[in-house]
């Protein structure tokens, strides 16, 4: 059987597991957070994702679409907040089109228990990738639950651990390996805003999202830019 590790169970890593076994593949995820059908969501972005008809497409091939659609708020288009407080309504597609609010957690969550079903998937969690060794075609993790470090055999990585990616890292320590960082000049600030009494929303609801920009000086207008963004997102 035709073996493949996966480094990163989250939404990329957990939705290739699916399409891997489904292939036929022996399939070994390694994650370094705990296993989060049992511990729940634990760090990362807790803010919902929007997601557009590409990420539905995903999701309907991972045969879980029925379930997020209980959970996914549409979002029809956003509402543009000037400095003057006037309203612009900017639709995201066609007048029964919208992008869908749903939890980061709760996907990941789905993805993973759908991905467990296969009986050549195996989970490894609390497992940090440190290395990968081209050479020797090995990967190494160090179990955080017991510290210990094991090199394994792996002929075939998929690197799905996300922004800071460790196997990444390893690679960029390889000859002519080319690579650049951008860093955005903004930080990055998650606020949690229930709503007033009596103002819930009936779930499901068709919303859009908020969007608001503002600027703390414009003294140079050719150079002006945003200085601030808020960006809501309704949530369950
Ligand atoms: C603030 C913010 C808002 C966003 N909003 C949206 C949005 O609205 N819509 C949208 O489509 N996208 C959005 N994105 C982008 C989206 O989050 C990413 O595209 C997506 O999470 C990438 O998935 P991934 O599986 O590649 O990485 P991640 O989701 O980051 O998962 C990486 C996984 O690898 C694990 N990992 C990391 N390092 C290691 C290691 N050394 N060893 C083992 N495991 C490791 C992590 O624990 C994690 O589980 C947003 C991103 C940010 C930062």
């Amino acid at each position: 059987m035709k073996s493949a590790v996966i480094v990163g169970a989250g939404l990329v890593g957990s939705l290739w597991a699916v399409f891997l076994a489904r292939k036929g593949y022996q399939v070994s995820v390694y994650e370094r957070r705990p296993d989060m059908r049992q511990k729940g969501y634990i760090g990362g972005r807790s803010i919902n994702l929007a997601m557009s008809e590409r990420g539905w497409k995903a999701i309907e091939k991972a045969g879980i679409r029925p379930k997020i659609e209980q959970v996914a708020i549409p979002m029809p288009g956003r509402m543009m907040h000037s400095e003057a407080g006037e309203l612009t309504f900017q639709a995201y597609g066609k007048a029964d089109e919208a992008i869908y609010s749903v939890s980061r957690g709760g996907l990941n969550l789905e993805l993973l228990k759908i991905a467990g079903e296969f009986p050549n998937v195996q989970f490894f969690f609390q497992h940090r990738c440190t290395d990968v060794d081209l050479d020797t075609e090995s990967i190494t993790f160090e179990d955080t639950a017991t510290g210990q470090y094991k090199t394994i055999e792996a002929p075939l990585i998929f690197a799905t651990d996300g922004a800071f990616s460790a196997v990444r890292y390893a690679l960029q320590k390889t000859d002519r390996f080319n690579y650049h960082q951008h860093y955005l000049e903004h930080g990055y600030k998650e606020l949690s805003i229930p709503p007033a009494e009596g103002r819930w929303f009936p779930a499901r609801s068709r919303r859009p999202a908020h969007l608001a920009s503002r600027q703390f000086h414009d003294d140079c207008p050719a150079q002006r830019r945003w200085q601030f963004y808020l960006h809501p997102l309704p949530a369950l």
